[in-house]
């Protein structure tokens, strides 16, 4: 198969809903269907046997067999395992994320040919554990993750697209605010689109917070009004409770376009017929608002820019259509949101734009554009305090700052010919290293013999431009074998048995 014919190929592997994007002869994104004909697949496993059926059907399980079915997998990532038992089972987080891409990959072969290179988006405030998880997963799916870049840069990106910004040597230069409400994470980044640059100049989020937690505040407020009416909790059983979630999240939508919903909740052969209007609903999650708020300013102030800078607010993810969103931000930034960016697609979309990019640029083409990224988590080593001996994250590479980036960090060794040096690696703001979340640890060994005590031995940070990191060792000038092992993170020999079982694809020599 010729370089042209490889297709450019951009997933938006969401909490809740997978999209998949590529490019058609034109250039243009374009979002693909699934087997169901849906553009936007539930990020749902249903477990039955040795079977695991994703997407519309796993969803509607939830409110059969909530115990068989994985949701949300995507908060789990960085885990060594997702927080249900399945059928029995444990299983990765990152395996059920496979699974998902899995069956993106499997529906759209039919409509574009046999593919494997893609790009898949993660949140900005992934920290590296969950992007390295993220890649693992597109390998157990088959695919070879060609890179995987920031939702809301695809998003700005999209959006540079559809407004004509990119190739054309357009200069003037503009700054947007992308807020990403999905239906799990919430995301917010400041974007400096200039002469064809993507630059983020901030970016901060909450990975615990979506439209799952407005789920679960109308589910509270239905549950209130239930046990008035007959003094029991329908939310003691799970599948009572899986079965008013669903009707709870559409529900939710109904509020967006209407002032009131109903929802039917039914336990133990009692009804009720429960009413919410939009201000109920509004007034309950008040406090959720709020957190998106304070992230939203804090980010505009880390990005040392104000509201008269900010061009435009550009709305992504499905939760950001609730109206108390946009009246939210109307009401901070005095300006009226953009919602020209489909909510649901612009993020595969801008995947798949990347995705053009990178295939263009194998073939030494010159890019259309270029993205610039920066760290969302302080990179740091555990050291001990010389004065305390309490153990303490020595921040090395500090979080927003521009990707790529090598930072460099001397250790010295204690004893007379010391054999070998261990290097912790943390990502997080705190200096306490438990409050951190833990990357992994890097032995140096094979060190010079004789080497007298308080020798240097340079460690070498390498943040690649996804905010992947690599770990390099030297010694008096010369590089020295080091072998950096993960935490929570699977085998090679696990990755390639899961790839095979999940796609029946065999191993490369992917690393
Ligand atoms: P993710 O990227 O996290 O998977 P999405 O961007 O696909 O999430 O958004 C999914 C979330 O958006 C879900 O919580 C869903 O309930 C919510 N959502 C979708 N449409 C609407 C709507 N019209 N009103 C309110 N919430 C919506
Ligand atoms: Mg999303």
């Amino acid at each position: 198969m010729s370089m042209e014919n490889i297709p450019a190929v951009g997933i938006d592997l969401g909490t809740t809903y997978s999209v998949i994007a590529k490019l058609d002869n034109m250039g243009r994104p374009i979002t693909l269907v699934n087997a169901e004909g849906d553009l936007t697949t539930p990020s749902v496993a249903l477990f039955e046997g040795n079977e695991a059926i994703v997407g519309k059907e796993a969803l509607k399980a939830m409110a059969i067999e909530p115990m068989a079915v994985a949701e949300c997998a995507k908060r789990d990532i960085g885990h060594k395992v997702f927080h249900k038992v399945l059928q029995n089972k444990q299983y990765p987080p990152e395996v059920i994320e496979a699974l998902i891409l899995n069956k993106l990959r499997r529906d759209t072969i039919p409509q574009i040919g046999n593919f494997s290179k893609v790009v898949i988006t993660v949140p900005a405030y992934f920290d590296e554990v969950r992007r390295k998880a993220t890649q693992d997963a597109g390998y157990m799916a088959g695919l070879d993750v060609m890179d995987i870049i920031n939702e809301p840069t695809a998003a700005a990106v999209a959006y540079g697209y559809q407004q004509g910004f990119l190739g054309q040597g357009y200069d003037q230069p503009r700054n947007v605010m992308v807020y990403d409400l999905g239906g799990g994470t919430f995301d917010v980044t400041i974007m400096r689109i200039e002469n064809n640059q993507f630059i983020a100049l901030a970016t901060d989020g909450d990975v615990q917070l979506g439209g799952y937690d407005w789920d679960q505040r109308l589910l509270d407020l239905a549950v209130d009004a239930f046990i008035r009416e007959h003094f029991i909790d329908p939310r003691e059983d799970e599948v009572a409770r899986g079965r008013l979630w669903r009707e709870c999240e559409d529900a939710k939508r109904t509020l967006t376009s209407r002032q009131k919903c109903t929802i039917n909740c039914e336990y133990k052969g009692k009804f009720s017929r429960i009413e919410v209007t939009r201000q109920e609903f509004e007034q309950a999650t008040l406090d959720l608002v709020d957190r998106t708020r304070f992230t939203a300013e804090q980010t505009l102030r880390t990005s040392g820019l104000s509201w008269e800078d900010i061009d435009r607010v550009l709305l992504v993810g499905g939760s950001s259509r609730m109206p108390m969103i946009r009246s939210m931000l109307q009401q901070i930034s005095g300006k009226v949101p953009d919602a020209g960016v489909a909510a649901d697609e612009a993020v595969a979309q801008g995947a798949a734009l990347h995705a053009g990019l990178i295939l263009d640029q194998n073939m030494g083409n010159p890019g259309a554009f270029q993205i610039k990224n920066v760290n969302s988590h302080s990179l740091g080593v555990i050291g001990r305090d010389p004065q305390t001996g309490r153990r303490r994250n020595g921040i090395i590479v500090p979080r927003n700052t521009q990707l790529p980036i090598t930072a460099r960090r001397i250790f010295k060794t204690s004893k007379q010919d010391q054999k070998s040096v261990m290097v912790q690696v943390v990502e997080g703001e705190s200096s306490s290293p438990d409050d951190c979340t833990y990357i992994g640890q890097c032995t140096v060994t094979g060190l010079p013999p004789n080497l007298p005590p308080g020798s240097p031995i340079e460690v070498l940070f390498d943040y690649d431009p996804s905010g992947r990191l690599r770990v390099r060792v030297s010694v008096a000038g010369r590089q020295i074998e080091t072998e950096f092992t993960r935490e929570n993170s699977l085998s090679k020999e696990h990755l390639d048995g899961w790839r095979m079982f999940i796609s029946q694809e065999p191993p490369t020599d992917y690393c």
